[in-house]
């Protein structure tokens, strides 16, 4: 991927989010801002940030790129940390039979639900969704995302999981969007193995899970525990395993009821819980303690009509939080990070602040990269958005609209509007 030389100058708000690990609680209010600021990118990577004046004083514009960032605010490019962006199909009539209120299972009868993303996966083959995941990177660019975290788990069988997982380091090899990868074989348990869950974890765990972790095909391993699709018991046992493949964490957790999810990520120390709409004050407390990210996912909750996580009460009890689309093609499919913004900040209760912490840094350390990304500070990629306002107040302000002008991914520019 090229590597860029630029001096982002003059800029009215430059909101580095400094840090590198994640921010709990209060913290997360704690954005840096510098009036007039400037950045300078070598090579791709951070080499100074600061005061307009005092870094033109110390670098020689005529050896970078120049963009003058007058009247506009600068920002960390933004990471979405929970994405199911590769797969095949769309199920915009199954969206329309649940606006008119049919239910769950009735749905599903008719062929609905995951199993049809499924089949759409399996008869697709490796060019059509590379085609399809780079046309959706693209869109993702264009709202500010630098870095994605992008999942399997529409295959359900041995060829189907690997060829996602491949589509998807080969697009991080191509597009400019950085691509962190995770293996959801444990999404659901496919038709063939109705009725035999047990022996389906065992396939995972001792067909698809070696190979994933031998070819480095993932970074995370991740599992869908709810109520009718894996217990915690049945998770516990599948994490044990992927921890023994020195393989990091991350969970479906307390989506639809509160099963223990929270718990069970606190108990094992892991990366990441995500959803977390009915995990219990106790969940939520562990999660903080043990210093688990909790990523809230709110375009799904309002998609489905569910009450929005309780992030205020999360942030207020020390929690660290993240904020993803969680784009996918059933339950919210949408990356649009102008409504993700609008629905935390009105509906959450999560200051302008708090949402921008947890879509820049807290979603860097909920893919464990925040050593590298999530913030403006010397040594990170040089990964930048650029609004065409002065002030980060006008994300929620001007609700629902995409004002993002220039992207900028390792000093180089990616998009501009
Ligand atoms: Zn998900």
């Amino acid at each position: 991927m090229k590597k860029g030389n630029m001096i982002i100058k003059n800029s009215s708000e430059l909101v580095t989010c400094s840090g590198n690990k994640a921010k709990f609680g209060k913290e997360m209010g704690n954005i840096n801002v510098i009036s007039n600021g400037a950045v300078v990118i070598e090579d791709g990577i951070i080499k100074d940030v600061g005061n307009t004046e005092d870094i033109l004083k110390k670098y020689d514009e005529t050896k970078y790129e120049v963009i003058d960032a007058k009247d506009k605010c600068v920002l960390p490019g933004f990471v979405d940390s929970h994405t199911h962006f590769i797969f095949g199909g769309y199920r915009a009539e199954e969206f329309s039979w649940r606006l008119r209120g049919d239910s769950y299972m009735e749905i599903m009868n008719r062929g609905g639900g995951i199993v049809n993303s499924v089949t759409g996966t399996r008869n697709a083959t490796k060019e059509e969704l590379f085609d399809l995941g780079k046309k959706r990177l693209n869109s993702m660019l264009k709202f500010g995302v630098t870095t994605v975290e992008g999942k399997s788990g529409y295959g359900l069988d041995y060829e189907t999981e690997i060829k996602q997982l491949e589509v998807m380091k080969e697009l991080d090899e191509e597009h400019p969007i950085d691509i962190c990868r995770t293996f959801l074989g444990a999404h659901a348990v496919p038709n063939e193995y109705k009725g035999r869950t047990d022996e389906y974890i065992d396939f995972i765990l001792e067909k698809v899970l070696p190979k994933v972790a031998e070819d480095k095909l993932a970074d995370f391993f991740d599992v869908f525990c709810e109520k009718g699709v894996f217990s915690v018991e049945e998770s516990r046992k599948m994490f044990l395993k992927a921890k023994e493949y020195n393989m990091k964490l991350k969970i479906h957790a307390d989506e639809i009821v509160e099963l223990g999810g929270a718990e069970l990520a606190a108990e094992l120390g892991m990366v990441s819980a995500d959803h977390l709409l009915h995990a219990s004050d106790k969940g939520i407390k562990d999660m903080a303690e043990k210093g688990v990210v909790s990523t809230l996912l709110p375009t799904t909750a309002f998609c489905l009509k569910e009450p929005f996580a309780k992030g205020r009460f999360m942030i207020d009890n020390g929690c660290a939080v993240a904020l993803a689309t969680d784009f996918n093609p059933g339950s919210g499919f949408t990356n649009s990070i102008p409504l993700m913004f609008a629905l935390a900040t009105i509906y959450m209760n999560m200051s302008i602040e708090e949402a921008i912490t947890a879509m820049t840094l807290n979603g860097a350390a909920a893919i464990d990269r925040a050593d590298e990304v999530g913030s403006i500070d010397i040594g990170k990629k040089g990964d930048i958005v650029i609004l065409e306002y002065p002030s980060y107040k006008f994300l929620p302000y001007h609700t629902g609209v995409n004002i993002v002008e220039k992207v900028i991914k390792n000093g180089v520019l990616v998009h501009n509007n």
